[in-house]
């Protein structure tokens, strides 16, 4: 079985107009039990538009136009423009051939535009490549590199002398030392960290787990369920507790416990954005210890919420901040000794709060 497609493109060159007519024959040869393969022939053809000498009246006609004359001549054909340069523009361009874009409306894949290339003298067409997906429904231009976009480069190029001697890496050049990957990693660092917050939860003594729970937090990373729902990953992102969107902020400051547990820490929820190591300080507890009692609050809230969702327990406020003492006393003995009396004393100051 044979079906065929045309595309028909009109292009001037050196005072000339041609008219370029590209045929693709396609061929279907059915293959048992259901398949079938699809070949593809390609054909071009090349008309110019001369004056009619012989009649007196003034008459034109499409006159076929041998490829050969071509060969210096590259054609580029599409929609909405074609147009045709001289291959000398081209660096490693042969000339004598047209470039232009066909409609595979056959393949099942979604990228359906294709681009090939036709020799001129030969007359024989081949396939170059596979446009993108997001070309489907667009109309293609031509892009020629312009020699003036590359200039300041060429002006870069010609300053530079080349020696005998060995390379010799920048890095080299300014510790005066031999190159090692730390070193290359601290020179292509910014001089201070982009993200403090991220700084905090890392430098806090905690297990891995925790530092890595408080550094997804930092990020809006963790599965809540507005993450999760944007992932397509839940069927909503209502709370469990309320019908709030579980965001980070929340789940952690503004959910039915959170809010309680804060309140009874004496620890004012700003309103406006803020890192949650920014929390205000409560009186008389220390600013490095507050941080570790924030991440061991975090992850009993962390808790609360996956007992309810996962197995409908209930949990009170006061049975989070218990269980965040229960974790700081775990953990205190990650602190260095000195360290141990003020984890103690906030240890103490959340107690005191859930009575
Ligand atoms: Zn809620």
């Amino acid at each position: 079985m044979r079906s065929l497609n045309h595309y028909s493109f009109l292009v001037e060159s050196r005072g000339e107009l041609l008219w370029a007519l590209i045929q693709v024959d396609i061929y279907r040869y059915p293959i048992r039990p259901k398949g079938e393969y699809l070949k593809y022939v390609v054909s071009f053809r090349l008309h110019v538009l001369e004056e009619e000498t012989s009649t007196r009246e003034k008459k034109t006609r499409w006159v076929k136009k041998d490829g050969r004359s071509l060969a210096d001549r590259v054609l580029f054909l599409g929609t909405p423009n074609s147009f045709a340069i001289d291959a000398s523009r081209l660096r490693d361009q042969e000339g004598g051939c047209a470039y232009f874009v066909i409609y595979n409306f056959n393949t099942l894949k979604p990228e359906k535009v294709e681009v090939w290339r036709c020799n001129l003298v030969s007359n024989k067409a081949e396939f170059v490549e596979q446009l993108p997906r997001r070309w489907d429904n667009e109309r293609c231009t031509w892009h020629v590199p312009q020699p003036p976009s590359i200039a300041p480069i060429q002006r870069l190029v010609v300053g530079i002398s080349l020696g005998s001697g060995a390379d010799r890496r920048f890095i080299d050049y300014m510790r005066r030392a031999s190159f090692c990957s730390r070193e290359a990693y601290r020179m292509l660092s910014p001089p201070h960290p982009p993200d403090a917050s991220a700084c905090v939860a890392w430098s806090l003594r905690l297990p891995s787990k925790l530092k890595i729970f408080a550094y997804l937090d930092g990020i809006d990373r963790l599965s809540t369920r507005a993450n999760l729902f944007h992932k397509s990953c839940a069927p909503s992102e209502t709370c469990a507790v309320c019908d709030a969107v579980e965001t980070s902020r929340h789940l952690f400051l503004e959910c039915t416990t959170a809010s309680h547990v804060w309140a009874r820490l004496g620890v004012l929820v700003p309103s406006e954005q803020f890192s949650i190591w920014e929390l205000p300080v409560p009186l008389g507890v220390a600013t490095a210890t507050w941080h570790f009692g924030v991440a061991a609050i975090m992850w009993s809230i962390w808790k609360t919420r996956n007992d309810l969702v996962f197995n409908g327990i209930t949990t009170s406020p006061v049975f989070a901040i218990r269980r965040a003492c229960d974790d700081i006393a775990l953990w205190r003995w990650r602190i260095p000794h000195l360290g141990r009396a003020d984890v103690d004393s906030l240890r103490s100051y959340m107690l005191m709060r859930c009575d």
